[in-house]
């Protein structure tokens, strides 16, 4: 490998989990570095589908090590209800395979609660959260008050910690006509978590050096992806961290120099939940058929998915944003019954064409997408694993998103199980002799 980065080149649940799920087969360590419990990764191995939210799907391979680094922001229930619902199933989890950075800061229950009551405020002004108060612990983070899981193994810092912050958060709380919080409860509550998660809450980027300097495979997972980042994305229809390729040095604390590939992930066809705007967005019944057919209802939250055409002007954005050195298309089986197949491959605004993708949300509202109109293919490509054998429509398809983004398409996803997949780069093949 050694050091592979995946990030989501569009809005997020473009499939990253099953590649992730591939590529670690060859991994010896794999690393999540942004985001929090709202991400939801679907992995479906031997018919068993396994949703996880905050531990990287390498768990689900024996001798894989798995980090949260720096950057992620932790709900400690979450994730040891996580960590037991896999035990149940048999996954083994424990100090061995799974650490935690001791710089990841702690979702507290006052900020879910400022999260529900702030976009009530906003009415229809709203951003769209999962309410899981990830916006508000990056807040803390920023401001320089946030608890963080070395905070958890000083019970007295901790408490010290606690009463500014409860104070400050049930001013807010009050203020917005809500209820605040008790300090002795969530003292209580969260020591209990200290004692569970002690064992793996460690120096996670003393760990990736060394494996980095053993030149063992690492592969990186972004959650979300790049037009929720809150620098490069929709602003302020955004997550609140870096999903794109500069969060996994930050969120990890490893640099640039360390990162070997960068593959960008991208559904065959796009799609967006929440708010904000979205040029390509289909209406009924097309939007239907694809969120019907791709199963487009969100792994963590159940909320239906807007569903469009694919958006090459936002793709090739997400190449130059993230340095991507290749692509991954999932989900090409979900366009096999249409008749065409549109592409977007410029956003006119007021006459002018837009040379870049737009900083401000409100010309991403009111451009008008130009299509590229390509023959459909009107036959199953579910569980091809050889270019060659793919409909000639399709293969015309995916050559084209290489011509317009100018990277290169790797692996081609055919379908939910791990060995529907076109492998096109020699590197990664090894694990699909494996499956
Ligand atoms: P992630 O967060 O980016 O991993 O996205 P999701 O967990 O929302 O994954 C999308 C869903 O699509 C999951 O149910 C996957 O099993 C499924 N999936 C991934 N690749 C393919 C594919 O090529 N074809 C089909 N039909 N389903 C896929």
């Amino acid at each position: 490998m050694p050091v592979v980065l995946v990030i989501g080149a569009q809005w997020g649940d473009e499939g990253k989990g099953k590649l992730v799920d591939y590529l670690a087969q060859e991994a010896h360590l794999v690393a999540r570095y942004q985001g929090g419990h709202n991400a939801g990764h679907t992995v479906v191995i031997n018919d068993e589908m396994f949703v996880l939210h905050l531990i990287p799907s390498g768990i689900l391979h024996e001798g894989t090590l798995c980090v949260i680094g720096n950057g992620v922001v932790v709900e400690p229930g979450c994730l040891l209800k996580e960590i037991q619902g896999l035990r149940q199933r048999g996954v083994r989890v424990s100090e061995e395979n799974l650490l935690i950075s001791a710089r990841a800061h702690l979702i507290m229950p006052y900020h879910m609660a400022l999260e529900a009551a702030q976009e009530a405020q906003r009415g229809s002004g709203r951003i769209g959260t999962t309410g899981r108060g990830i916006g508000p612990a990056y807040v803390d983070k920023a401001a320089r008050v946030g608890l963080r899981m070395a905070d958890l193994l000083r019970p007295q810092q901790f408490r010290q910690k606690l009463q500014a912050n409860l104070e400050a958060a049930n001013r807010q709380l009050k203020a917005m006509g809500g209820k605040g919080f008790s300090s002795q409860g969530i003292y209580e509550q969260y020591m209990r978590y200290a004692e569970a998660l002690a064992p793996h809450i460690t120096d996670t980027a003393e760990v990736l050096h060394s494996y980095i300097q053993q030149r063992k495979n690492i592969l990186l997972e972004g959650a979300q992806g790049t037009l929720l980042d809150v620098d490069h994305g929709t602003y302020p229809y955004v997550t609140s961290s870096n999903a794109s390729a500069g969060g996994a040095c930050t969120g990890l604390g490893i640099g640039p120099t360390q990162v070997g590939h960068v593959l960008g992930v991208a559904k065959a066809y796009t799609t967006r939940v929440g708010e904000g705007p979205f040029p390509t967005e289909l209406q009924e019944p097309l939007g239907h058929l694809l969120r019907e057919r791709g199963g487009e209802y969100g792994a963590t939250t159940g909320r239906p998915r807007r569903c469009g055409w694919l958006d090459l002007v936002a793709l090739r954005y997400a190449v130059r944003v993230n340095g991507l050195s290749a692509l991954a298309i999932t989900k090409l089986d979900i366009l096999d019954e249409l008749k065409e197949i549109r592409l977007c491959t410029a956003y006119p605004l007021e006459g002018a064409r837009l040379s870049s993708f737009p900083a401000d949300a409100w010309a991403l509202r009111h451009c008008r997408p130009q299509y590229e109109t390509l023959k459909g293919w009107q036959q199953s490509t579910r569980g091809i694993t050889r270019f060659e054998d793919l409909p000639q429509e399709a293969q015309v398809y995916l050559r084209t998103i290489e011509e317009y983004t100018g990277a290169r398409v790797e692996l081609i996803s055919t379908g939910q199980r791990r060995q529907e997949l076109i492998v096109l780069r020699e590197q990664f093949r090894n694990g699909q002799e494996a499956v």
